[in-house]
């Protein structure tokens, strides 16, 4: 069983994915982690993000692997762990930007495709239910305003320590849900069988609640 999660950045897809995960005893896979990996490695390199020959040209350098270390999924560039250096900033609109490149979309494929057929999974991303899982059992589109998305991020990194002006967060949630919208491939959008979920005035609790019953519907439905 499979289940698809999609929707914009900050629309709390993660944390609701993995505590929905735990609760029905299935493993988390965040496609986004991967999509950051190569985003990484181009940084690295200091070679535009956005220039498809450029990036298509490191592929064959690169490795990306996912690891599950008690239950928690880490990411491996070239043998090393990044799973902390993909969530800086910049690696957020490196991730974007390399993840409208249709090289690197068919790079990542089989490896999403290879978890899901081995194991029960949720498994959450931008096009997950559109391209990568066409036929997963149950397909979920999580979305929430911007400004509610901004907040929460604001929040989150507030209490990290590592504050960030609201305004500037904003402005960087609209232009990637731009990117991810309005790219040639694979763009962000729900399936057309996907049940949509607004996660807007809705606790996480609640978000999770909802995915669970979801699930369960969707389970039954198979048997
Ligand atoms: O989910 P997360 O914000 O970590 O994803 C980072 C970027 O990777 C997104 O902005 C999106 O452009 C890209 N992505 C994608 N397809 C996926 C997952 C992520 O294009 N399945």
């Amino acid at each position: 069983m499979n289940i698809a999660i999609d929707g914009p950045a900050g629309a709390g897809k993660s944390s609701a994915a993995k505590l929905a995960a735990k609760k029905l005893g299935y493993i988390y896979v965040d496609t986004g982690a991967l999509y950051r990996a190569v985003g990484v490695a181009a940084l690295r390199r200091h070679i535009p993000t956005d220039s498809a020959k450029d990036v298509a040209a490191i592929l064959p350098e690169i490795k990306v692997e996912l690891a599950f270390v008690a239950g928690e999924q880490r990411v491996l560039l070239n043998g090393e762990d990044v799973s902390d250096e993909i969530r800086l900033p910049e690696a957020s609109m490196a991730a974007s930007n390399v993840s409208a490149i249709p090289a690197v979309r068919a790079f990542l494929f089989d490896l999403q495709r290879n978890i899901a057929k081995k194991t029960d999974c949720i498994m959450d991303g931008r096009d997950i239910g559109t391209v990568v899982l066409p036929d997963a059992e149950c397909k979920i589109f999580l979305t929430a305003s911007p400004e509610i998305r901004a907040r929460r991020r604001f929040l989150e990194l507030e209490q990290k320590g590592t504050p960030v002006d609201y305004e500037t967060l904003l402005s960087e949630i609209r232009q990637r849900d731009f990117n991810d919208s309005n790219r040639a491939i694979a763009p962000l959008k729900p399936a057309p069988d996907a049940v949509i979920l607004d996660s807007s005035d809705l606790t996480l609790d609640e978000v999770v609640e909802r995915i669970t019953a979801l699930a369960k519907e969707c389970a039954e439905a198979e048997h």
